[in-house]
């Protein structure tokens, strides 16, 4: 199905690899219709980060495939960075705690540095791992975060969280931190949220929704800021771990197909959200790249 031709298409969240799919991954995203990709950073071959510098050359691999993307397809590709908040366990058997917290305070602002020179458009993703982990590691990742919070508010910028699916009470928590570290809580985005908790209910905090079926209809009625993802993983170990890169056009052919009366709708997650966001508005590249 061919998708309006003024509507964007946009997964607000994935990852690609230098060692996997990587462009034929967001080929496919743009045969189904796909439009915009942000792409955020992580540690695409698996080997332990130990320094910065280790962060940069992973930061620098990632923007180069968004550069390939952009000039070997339609798609247009928008860089998030920052460690990794899970990081941070394989770095502390590496290297220890303390040097692991400084290493990611650096990355982090080397993060922010991207941002404020327009390489990337937000700090992402920050946050904690979603599973138990020791209390010293736990309040490290805590403290990381709090720095996360700290660059993303000096340099103006949303911050994309990685965490547990949250329920009200953890987006009240999430809102409160934002606020004392000075960072409106609408540039919070819980991402990968799984539970639909209604926008009264998110404490000012922006969701980016997994684009399932399930909880699509209360997303489409919500008033907005959101966003949909798929958190693609782009990695050949680990296959359908996340949901694949065409989810999302694949989702808006479906609701457009059986209502399209929704149009207007998704307008919200691909051009308002964005551009409440991130100060831009994302629009369907007319050439044919691919
Ligand atoms: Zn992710």
């Amino acid at each position: 199905m061919t998708l309006p031709a003024d509507l964007p298409v946009v997964d607000h969240h994935c990852h690609l690899s230098p060692g996997g799919e990587g462009v034929e991954a967001a080929r496919r995203f743009s045969r189904e219709g796909g439009t915009h990709l942000f792409l955020t950073t992580h540690n695409w071959n698996h080997r332990a980060l130990r320094s910065v510098d280790d962060y940069r050359a992973q930061f620098e691999s990632i923007e180069s495939l968004g550069r390939r993307i952009q000039t070997d397809t339609p798609v247009s590709t928008i860089l998030v960075v920052a460690p990794y908040p899970i990081d941070l366990l394989g770095m502390a058997d590496a290297i220890g705690l303390p040097a692991t917290i400084e290493v990611q305070m650096q990355a982090l602002d080397l993060a922010g540095q991207w941002v404020r020179e327009h390489r990337a458009v937000a700090l992402g993703e920050v946050g904690w791992p979603h599973f138990p982990i020791p209390e010293d590691q736990r309040a490290a990742a805590q403290q990381v975060f709090r720095h996360a919070l700290e660059v993303a508010r000096d340099v103006g910028c949303p911050a994309v969280v990685h965490c547990e699916d949250l329920t009200a009470e953890g987006y009240k928590t999430l809102g409160e931190l934002a606020r004392t570290a000075g960072v409106p809580a609408e540039r919070v985005v819980k991402h990968y949220a799984r539970t639909y908790v209604p926008s009264t209910e998110r404490s000012g905090v922006t969701p980016s929704f997994l684009a399932r079926k399930e909880g699509l209809a209360s997303a489409l009625d919500d008033q907005g800021p959101w966003f949909f993802e798929t958190d693609f993983l782009d990695d050949p170990k680990r296959p359908g771990a996340v949901l694949d890169i065409a989810t999302v056009p694949r989702r808006v052919a479906a609701i457009l197909r059986d209502h399209p009366e929704r149009e207007e709708r998704l307008r919200i997650p691909f051009v308002d959200s964005v551009r409440k966001l991130y100060g831009f508005t994302p629009e369907r590249r007319t050439e044919d790249a691919g």
